[in-house]
Order: structure tokens, then sequence, then C-alpha cells
């Protein structure tokens, strides 16, 4: 008791409580996509990662963030990064929970659905702290390109696809467990890689294949503390994918210049830097000049876990709002009884089961592309569209969750501690591994292939007849893709794709009034711009409990 004041109708923080259990969109997606996959170790983690311990180790490693340590205090170079151990403890976390390459050992993939339940535990540890996820994520996604140079892959695999964390800087053969990332991008040219002039020498060759020398930098070069990377540099014979290991095979460190760590919005747990590479010794991986679409499989996969974190960042953030809105009250009564915020939360708990089901669709078809042939297109369609539209209504999505706690959600130490770390997080799925425009224009090349149209069409029949909007909207794709949209019309074909996908979806795995709902207003246009503009006719409790944490 303060001794000028009652503190009373504040909140209780969202704490100790099962990530999973109470996540009916993300079990309902599950049963859907992958039936046959026991969910045990999914409780289990969302158990551990909601809890208060995890919480701290989250806030601490977002306030105590990385250092770089660029010389030894007797002047030499180093290169090195200091973290917080709560940084640690989450690495150690996330690889034991296999999140990193795990999906592609053995045993795995033998289950069918390897890539199924790692993307839901990775939407789960997002839901406690997605920067750290950078790394994890990238060591997930190199494999398919690694694979490039089977020499390196057999070498590197089994500590890849490892449960164990090592943070040590030393040879890969002497770690339990690796990372690894990825550095394409250049001052002079992000999008449009071929811009690069990081240039690439001949330097013989040895078990590895060709060895080269790298001269130049990247100008974006996240979590520089992985064991090894695969860059893009120009040969004579145009852009190419290169191996570049930190500690080279006898011991010695590598010529890898960490120049500074970005300062970022937000992210604020990993580390992103800008670096030179100055005479640096690299490996090529796959076909010289075809280094693009060899890059590109490790970037499809970052592209679903862009999907998948910021499906699960909007459930956390729904998830915060519905625990403050519960509890608080005002104007007589509990904010979650006043009809108004209904609409809101109602509105925001749609968005978030249909990013969820499109995010997780997509994940399915990672596990069966190689053997389905509608799955391999869904897989190439889905992609861009689950990048650009769910990573795009991130944003506004955070904005509209962190005002149902007023001011308390603009706090750093208000909103349970996380709701500021949500919103400055939120634009940057967006922004990498392809920016918007560069999703939708993705999207255009995609559904120029045969083909398209009907698969597309293939995966929208099981909804036929069962909202007449959705059937409108339906009816209308193919001939636009046929058409070809140009360029100017990318993002609208690309949202309305998106669209159409999670309304389908919703039909087979949501009840009525969230299907129902969702198409009304994001299909039927009984909708208005902000969150909150869903019609009165709407089943408001029927929507705003199914999405209750508890
Ligand atoms: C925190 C952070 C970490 C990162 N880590 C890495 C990393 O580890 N490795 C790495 O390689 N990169 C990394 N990046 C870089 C990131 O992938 C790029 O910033 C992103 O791909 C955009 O490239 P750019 O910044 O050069 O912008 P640009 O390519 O200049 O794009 C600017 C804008 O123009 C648009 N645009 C581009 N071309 C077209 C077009 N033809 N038509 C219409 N619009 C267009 C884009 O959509 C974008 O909106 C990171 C970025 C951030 C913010």
């Amino acid at each position: 008791m303060s001794a000028t004041h009652e503190v009373f109708n504040q909140v209780e923080p969202l704490v100790d409580y099962n990530l999973f259990a109470g996540n009916q969109a993300l079990g309902a997606a599950l049963k859907f996509n992958a039936p046959a996959l026991n969910t045990a170790h999914l409780h289990a983690l969302g158990d551990t990662l909601g809890s208060a311990d995890m919480q701290t180790h989250a806030r601490l490693a977002n306030v105590f963030t990385p250092q770089l340590k660029s010389h030894s205090r007797f002047g030499h170079r180093i290169d090195q990064l200091e973290f917080h151990p709560s940084y640690h403890a989450l690495m150690t976390a996330a690889t034991a929970a296999g999140l990193h390459g795990t999906p592609f050992s053995a045993a795995e993939q033998a289950s069918g659905h390897a890539h199924m339940a790692r993307a839901a535990a990775f939407m789960l540890f997002t839901e406690l702290e997605p920067s750290i996820l950078c790394p994890i994520s990238m060591t997930y996604a190199v494999t398919p390109a690694l694979q490039g140079n089977p020499a390196i892959y057999a070498d590197w695999a089994p500590q890849l696809t490892s449960r164990a964390y090592d943070p040590a800087l030393k040879l890969w053969k002497d770690k339990p467990g690796v990372t690894m990332g990825m550095g394409m991008t250049e001052k002079q040219g992000g999008s449009d890689v071929r811009a690069n002039t990081t240039q690439a020498v001949p330097d013989g060759s040895d078990a590895w294949g060709q060895r080269f020398k790298v001269t130049g930098h990247k100008w974006f070069f996240s979590a520089p503390m992985c064991d090894a990377f695969l860059i893009l540099a120009q040969k004579p014979s145009g852009l190419s994918c290169l191996f570049l290991p930190r500690v080279l095979p006898d011991g010695s460190l590598n010529q890898l210049v960490i120049q500074r760590l970005k300062d970022k919005l937000g992210n604020k747990a990993n580390a992103s830097s800008e670096v030179e590479f100055a005479g640096a010794t690299a490996w090529l991986v796959g076909e010289e000049g075809r280094g693009v679409p060899q890059i590109l499989a490790m970037g499809t996969m970052t592209r679903l876990d862009c999907a998948l974190g910021t499906s699960a960042l909007m459930r956390q953030a729904l998830s915060i709002a519905l625990n403050h809105t519960t509890q608080r009250s005002a104007f007589g009564k509990k904010l979650i009884e006043q009809p108004l915020m209904q609409n809101v939360l109602a509105d925001l708990a749609l968005e978030s089961e249909a990013a969820t089901a499109l995010a997780l669709r997509l994940a399915r078809s990672f596990d069966r592309a190689a053997t389905d042939e509608h799955e391999r297109v869904m897989q190439r369609l889905l992609t861009p569209v689950a990048k650009f539209w769910i990573c795009k209504r991130g944003s506004h999505f955070a904005q509209e969750a962190m005002e149902c706690l007023g001011g308390n959600g603009y706090v750093e130490e208000g909103g349970e501690g996380v709701m500021a770390r949500i919103y400055r997080e939120m634009p940057l799925n967006s922004i990498w591994e392809g920016a918007g425009n560069i999703m939708a224009l993705d999207l255009l090349r995609a559904l120029r292939k045969a083909d398209a149209a009907a698969a597309l069409a293939h995966e929208l029949a099981p909804a036929q007849g069962m909202h007449p909007a959705l059937d409108h909207l339906a009816a209308s794709l193919p001939t636009r893709v046929e058409l070809m949209a140009t360029e100017m019309e990318a993002r609208r074909l690309a949202q309305d794709v998106a669209l159409a996908v999670q309304a389908a979806l919703l039909a087979q795995t949501a009840p009525p009034a969230v299907f129902g709902a969702f198409c009304d207003s994001r299909l039927a246009g009984h909708w208005g711009h902000s969150f909150g503009s869903l019609g009165a006719g709407t089943d408001f409790a029927t929507i705003i409990q199914r999405a209750q944490p508890h």
C-alpha cells in the first residue's frame, strides 16, 4: 500500500502460462496440416517458454545488448562479440528445441512433418523472444543451399543438425553445434544484388572444392559470430555463392573484419553488423555464376520464418491485449465487456488466426514439395504471398494491440514488458529477406509459371460455396492471373491471393463465426480501414473466447 493512494485496477501480467495449450488457432492449423503430428513436445515447450524465468531472459537479452570487441586490450584484432548470459540461455533453449538445422536430420526427415513440427515450435519461441532467432533461422535455412557443395555439407551437417549450442569461436569440428548466417546486402545494392561489387579470385582447390580469396564488404551482416556464412561475390562468370567460415580448417581466423554493429530500431538482442572481407578464404557452393538462385534456396526458407515469426508476434500481442482488457475496468465495466473494445479484440483475433493459418499452410508445403507437385507450386506461390501480406499487417496489428493497453502499452516496462518490443520488431520481418515490393514482384514471377492459376483454384476449391464473397474472389483470380497483372498491380494481387487462401483455410479449420466474420470484413467490404470496424452482426463473444490465451 502506498502512503498516498491505493494501487488498484492495474493488471496481473501474463506469465507462467502454456503458450501452446491456449492457442486454439495454432492447434487447429496443426491438426489440419499435420494430423499425425504428436504435439506432446509442443505442449512441453509451451510450458517452458511461458515461464517467468524465460521471460526474464528475454528481457535481459534485450536490455543488455551485444557489444563488439574489435580489439584485445593489447591491440590485437579479435572481432568478437560479447553477449549477456541471458542471450546464451535463449540460444541454448532454441537449439535444444531443434529450431535450427534439426529438421534436416535423418530422424526428423523420416517423420514426414519435420518442418511443420519445427514451424510450430518456432512460433512458440518467437512469442518469447524473436531477435535471437535470427541466427537460428539462418542456420535452419542454410541446408538446401549448402548442399550445393556436398563435401562441405557432409563435414558440417552433424553440427548443423545437432541440438547443442556452443558460442565459442573455434574450429567447427571441435564444437558440438554450429550456427550459420548469410551475406548478400551491400551498400550500393540490397534487393538488386546484381550490383554487388565484392570480388572473388581463384585460390586453388582442396577437399572442399574450388577455393577463392574474397575482397569487399557487406553492409548488413547479421549474427557475425556465426561459425560460417553463405555470401555472394562477383567472379568473371557472374555472381556466385560462397561458403565463408570464421575459423579456417587449419585453425586460423579468416579475414572477416567486423566494422561496427548496427544501432537498430528493434531486434535488440541480435547483433547485426557491417563487415569487410580482406582477402577472406571461401569455397564455391553450387554452380559458378549461379549464386542468386543458389542462395535463394536459403532465402525461401527464411521467408517462411518471416511469415511464421510475424504470425507469432501477432498472437503474442493479442494474448497480452486480451489479458489486459480482461482485468482492467473503465467506465464501469471490464474493458473486454465494452462493445467497441470487443470489436477491436475480435478483429485482431481474426487477423491473428488468419495469419497463423496461412503461415502453417506454407510450412506444410516445405514437408511435401519434393514429392507432391501441388505442394511444390504452392510453396513457390505462397512464400512471397505469406511473407508480403502477413508481415505487412504486422505493424498495424501491433499498434492496435498496444493501444488496447492504453498508456501502459507504450511504456517499456508496461505492456507486460514486451508490447514495445513487439512493436519495434514488427517492421523488420517485412523489410529483410525481400521487402514488400520485392515479394509482390516475386509473386508475379511465380505466377508466370504454367499451372499456377490451376493450382490456386485447386487450393481454394474445398471452400467453394461457403461464402459468396469468397466465391466471387476465387472466380476472379484465375483471369487476373492469366491476364498477368502489371507490376503496378502486384501488391493488390498479392493481397487478394493471401486473403482468398486465408479465407479458404479458415473455412476448413475455424468455427463458422471466425470464417464468416473474416469473409464479411476482408472480402465482402463490411469493414473500415482500421481494426475494430467489424459489422454489428458479428459473433464477437465466440471469436474472443476462442482467442483467449488461457
Ligand atoms: C536488421 C537487419 C538485418 C539484416 N541482416 C541481413 C543479413 O544478415 N544479410 C543480408 O544479406 N542482408 C541483411 N539485411 C538486409 C536486408 O535484407 C535488406 O535491407 C533488404 O533486402 C532491402 O534491401 P536494401 O536495404 O538495399 O533496400 P533497397 O533494395 O534499396 O530497397 C528499398 C525499397 O525499394 C523497394 N524496391 C527495390 N526494388 C524495387 C523495384 N524493382 N520495384 C519497386 N520497388 C522496389 C524495396 O521493396 C524497398 O522498399 C538486414 C536488414 C536489416 C534491417
